[in-house]
């Protein structure tokens, strides 16, 4: 399995910041992990171009579960993967709280994401208030069994635990408390996908940085990273890559 380093720009990023993306591949042309970029959709055509040939893969953030049609505003799965995505984060935590999606949703879009040739990032995480009452297990158990579809792979899916209170925060669970989450997710994988459960990746995400994330790469089941904040400069997030193609 390679090991993945994604970025989430989330909505940040404009023309110009396409030289922090040259920036990465100047500094790391040929990591020893995958490493995903998600701009916001206006920027992915021009960072495929951009970077044309390289090892950076690009995603978007979120796609309609439709192929086409009315649906003023969003984007279809195939646009993505016609404007150079090769992936596509669904259920961010943001999205699931800003626009009311459900598990439901996300497993329809997941579906779209496949049909049209893109990986999902399928995102699942407790909030604080669900950590505090101890439900992090129920919680994401129940969004990995409602939000990842039938016939997940380690090709077309990687999942990522990203606590909703760890996300922009500067706040991580412990290691401990990434390992327990972790292993019940492979566990719940391997349970309904047998031995492909070993080849999907499972991110943390949550307020890694470069002084973190050596730490969180050491633990047993986690493959890789979803980046936030510190995506968004190459150097952070060349030195998250560095540490997890170390790992
Ligand atoms: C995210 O939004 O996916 C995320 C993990 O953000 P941050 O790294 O900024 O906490």
């Amino acid at each position: 399995m390679r090991k993945l380093a994604a970025g989430n720009w989330k909505m940040n990023g404009m023309a110009a910041s396409l030289a922090e993306v040259k920036a990465l591949l100047a500094a790391h042309p040929d990591p020893a992990c995958e490493m995903l970029l998600c701009p916001p959709a206006t920027l992915i055509a021009q960072a495929a171009w951009a970077t044309k040939g390289s090892a950076l893969k690009l995603g978007g953030q979120d796609c309609h579960p439709k192929a086409s049609g009315a649906h003023t505003g969003d984007i279809a799965a195939a646009m993505l993967a016609d404007a150079g995505a090769s992936y596509v984060i669904l259920g961010h935590s943001e999205r699931r709280a800003d626009h009311g999606e459900t598990d439901a949703l996300v497993l329809s879009k997941a579906q779209a994401a496949w049909a049209a040739g893109l990986s999902a990032v399928i995102c699942v995480g407790e909030t604080e208030a669900e950590r505090d009452d101890a439900r992090t297990l129920d919680v994401v158990g129940s969004q990995l069994a409602g939000s990842v579809p039938e016939g997940a792979t380690g090709a077309n899916t990687v999942i990522a635990y990203e606590p909703v209170w760890a996300i922009g925060t500067g706040r991580t669970p412990t290691l401990a408390e990434i390992a327990e989450v972790h292993a019940f997710l492979r566990n719940r994988l391997a349970a309904r996908f047998g031995e492909e459960a070993a080849e999907m990746r499972l991110l943390y995400g949550g307020s890694v940085k470069p002084s973190n994330a050596a730490e969180i790469f050491a633990i047993g089941d986690v493959d890789g990273a979803l980046v936030g904040g510190a995506s968004l400069k190459a150097a952070d997030f060349g030195a998250i890559v560095a540490a997890l193609a170390a790992a």
